[in-house]
């Protein structure tokens, strides 16, 4: 089937995307003699021409984005809520860190908006339900934090042997002598934090059936508005935590989208473009199968 028609206001955000844009305020921001961003941004010309597209009206654009841009200082990155770090595990410069967190947090909140008005015309349900009988898995997972799992009233396992192991450690978490899976869908604790877990053949609770609808749709979890692309400038990685709880991230650069969904097949040119002019190596993958 072919969704092009209706994935047209999806296709145009690709087209244009927001983050050479904002590098550009910081640009100016970080040589120029404004003293704020909004300074910069009421002072940008329009339309805005960056060298990889035309934007009409950028201030408009970005204001949005202004907290954001506003927040970071790119002379200090002691300022920020994280260290980033680079692949090799070295600290990144305080311009990169900057950079690269706001960059982030552009990208996340930019994509989570053509990620849903993608999503929407696919009639598709395949981030909302376990595998199907075709498919190779015998779940499939939704990671959430700990105030999430209150969204879902189901069996919730967290016990010493749930902490030691994964989702798809081998041989499986037991109970009751049975693979955790065989017992229909539930909220565990693992050592990497709590999923949902949508066993072969189930779906999410929240899944309404007939339309297929989500029912919690605007307080829905945080992964349930990322998919199926995924901006990877940075990285979580837990293991450089500083000691006093500072998260850490490693910057990787890349975007990562998930042949599974049937946007990401149809748009796969436009998502390698949009991935190019963010500065971000486009990755396809396949999921789930
Ligand atoms: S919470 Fe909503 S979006 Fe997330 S898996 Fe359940 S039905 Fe799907
Ligand atoms: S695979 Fe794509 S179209 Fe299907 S539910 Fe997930 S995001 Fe939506």
């Amino acid at each position: 089937m072919c969704y092009q028609d209706l994935f047209a206001a999806g296709r145009r955000k690709l087209q244009q995307p927001l983050l050479p844009l904002a590098r550009l305020a910081q640009l100016l921001r970080l040589t120029g003699s404004f003293p704020t961003m909004a300074a910069v941004l009421a002072e940008l010309p329009d339309p805005l021409d960056t060298g990889s597209g035309s934007y009409h009206r950028p201030a408009d654009l970005l204001a949005p984005y202004l907290p954001t841009l506003e927040a970071s200082d790119f002379n200090d990155s002691s300022a920020l809520p994280a260290t980033l770090y680079d692949e090799q595990g070295k600290p990144l410069p305080a311009f990169e860190a900057a950079e690269a967190w706001v960059g982030q947090q552009i990208l996340a909140r930019e994509l989570e908006e053509i990620n849903s008005i993608l999503c929407g015309p696919c009639s598709c349900t395949l981030c909302c339900t376990g595998p199907d009988r075709t498919m190779s898995q015998e779940l499939f997972e939704i990671p959430l934090s700990s105030q999430e799992r209150s969204l879902f009233s189901l069996p919730a396992t967290d016990s010493p042997a749930s902490r030691q192991c994964t989702a798809l450690s081998e041989p499986p978490l037991t109970l009751g002598d049975r693979p955790f899976y065989e017992l229909g869908p539930g909220l565990y604790r693992w050592e990497s934090g709590w999923s949902l877990i949508l066993p072969r053949g189930s779906s999410c609770p929240h899944l309404e059936d007939g339309t297929g609808r989500c029912r919690i749709y605007p307080g829905r979890p945080e992964v349930c508005r990322r998919p199926q692309i995924f901006p990877y400038l940075i990285e979580r990685a837990p293991g450089l935590d500083s000691s006093a709880g500072l998260p850490a991230y490693v910057a990787r650069r890349k975007l990562l989208a998930v042949w599974d969904c049937p946007y990401v097949r149809d748009l796969k040119e436009e998502i390698a473009s949009y991935a190019e002019a963010c500065g971000l190596e486009p990755v396809f993958k396949q999921n789930k199968g």
